[in-house]
């Protein structure tokens, strides 16, 4: 039986704020299993891995009152923009896929957030990531490849550190040290909590596991003219976000895969572009027929860079997300991603236009796994029954 805390927060959360303050919590403390916001935003019920001392119990408390203290405060709940509303489309499926997912063998889970995927899903990728390459192509977005390391010293340089430091996942090896590397090839075991080495047996950190993909090409033209004032180019990749408690299912994974186009050029380029992204998406997704809505929304920051960076992404209507409809939980989610950055990186990583301006980026980015369960959630695992757009594509 798990051990639960109720705690009164010292601010009533605001319901449009409960969801995002619920995933923080997950980074609290690391006795904390799950926690949940009653509707009314004034009781926070917190599961734990096991019972605390009384004093281990205050230190939690108090951080949970931080957390929300800081994302709470002064929050103005920002206007949803919806660009998009086609729910109510026609399904053929209610259930959660995952459970026919696992028992047929599709999917298997290698670790919490490490999925293998079988045959179904990776075809079905396939016909998604078809789409998306149409889309690219209607940019003339030139392909581009990127490594799964991405490093510590550039995403420093766009304060990546600060904005999301929760959900990063570090890359390391053992020293060069022929006493280190002999022991550790001595003792090396897994434990219950993980490998038993200690961690000065590993060296300073000089690259993580990417994030994102777009970040690969502002680096790679960072420090110089943007060649041609503009590009467009597109690339998929590997993305680790590490998402604690919320790693659940094909929902939220610690190792995902995005396809995303990017462009680089002045603010009306890279807006307009983004803008014919969505119409474009629009027909692709009416022609598979997802029901899904485009709105606007905010970044995962980190508690202290939360609210001033929420708000502004919302204000400015830099990101818009394509949230899908997952029938078996009456609840939507993200798929994809339509994202203006504005001279955000062309200011910090120093690249410029013809007239010496900073260049202005934006992505549209897909989550491929997400798209497909999303998918699999509206219509099931069975051909049969899909729309014939992706029947066709499928073969
Ligand atoms: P969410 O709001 O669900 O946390 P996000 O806003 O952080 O997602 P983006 O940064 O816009 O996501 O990334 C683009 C896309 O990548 C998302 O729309 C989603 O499809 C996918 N994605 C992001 N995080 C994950 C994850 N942990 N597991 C699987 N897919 C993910
Ligand atoms: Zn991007
Ligand atoms: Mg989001």
């Amino acid at each position: 039986m798990a051990e639960k805390l109720g705690i009164t927060p010292a601010l009533i959360v605001p319901p449009h704020l409960q969801g995002q303050v619920e995933a923080k919590l997950a980074y609290v403390d690391e006795s904390i299993a799950a926690a949940n916001i009653a509707p009314d935003g004034d009781r926070i019920e917190v599961s734990l891995h096991k019972k605390l001392a009384k004093s281990d119990q205050l230190i939690l408390e108090e951080k949970v009152q931080r957390v929300v203290q800081e994302m709470a405060k002064g929050a103005i709940q920002p206007k949803v923009e919806i660009l998009e509303d086609h729910m109510d489309r026609p399904l053929s499926y209610s259930a959660d896929p995952m459970d026919e997912l696992l028992s047929s063998g599709e999917v298997r889970e290698e670790h919490t957030g490490i999925f293998t995927f079988g045959p179904l899903m990776s075809r079905l990728i396939e016909v998604f990531e078809g789409y998306f390459l149409e889309l690219a192509d209607e940019f003339n977005a030139q392909p581009y490849r990127f490594p799964t390391l991405i490093s510590a010293e550039k995403l420093g340089r766009v304060q990546y550190f600060q904005s999301f430091p929760h959900s990063l996942t570090f890359a390391t090896h053992l020293r060069e040290d022929l006493d280190v590397i002999a022991d550790f090839a001595d003792h090396a075991e897994y434990e219950e909590a993980g490998l038993n080495t200690a961690s000065d047996s590993f060296s300073r950190i000089q690259a993580l596991l990417s994030p994102a993909v777009c970040y690969h090409l502002y680096f790679a033209l960072a420090d110089k003219a943007l060649p041609g004032n503009q590009l467009a180019a597109t690339a998929v990749g590997n993305c680790f976000r590490y998402e604690s408690n919320n790693l659940t299912t094909l929902e939220r994974l610690w190792n995902f895969t995005m396809r995303e186009v990017i462009f680089v050029g002045s603010a009306d380029y890279v807006l307009e572009n983004r803008e014919k992204a969505r119409v474009h998406m629009n027909e692709v997704l009416a022609d598979i027929g997802l029901a899904y809505r485009v709105e606007s929304a905010n970044d995962p920051f980190f508690v202290g860079e939360f609210r001033r960076q929420a708000a502004f992404q919302n204000a400015f209507q830099l990101k818009y997300e394509i949230r899908a409809l997952l029938p078996f939980k009456e609840d939507t989610l993200a798929v994809g991603s339509y994202n203006y950055h504005q001279d955000f990186f062309g200011r910090n990583l120093d690249i410029t236009l013809e007239d010496g301006s900073a260049a202005h980026t934006g992505c549209v980015a897909f989550g491929l796994e997400r798209i497909a369960f999303a998918f699999l959630a509206q219509f099931g695992l069975d051909p049969k029954n899909w729309p014939q757009a992706i029947r066709e594509a499928y073969g």
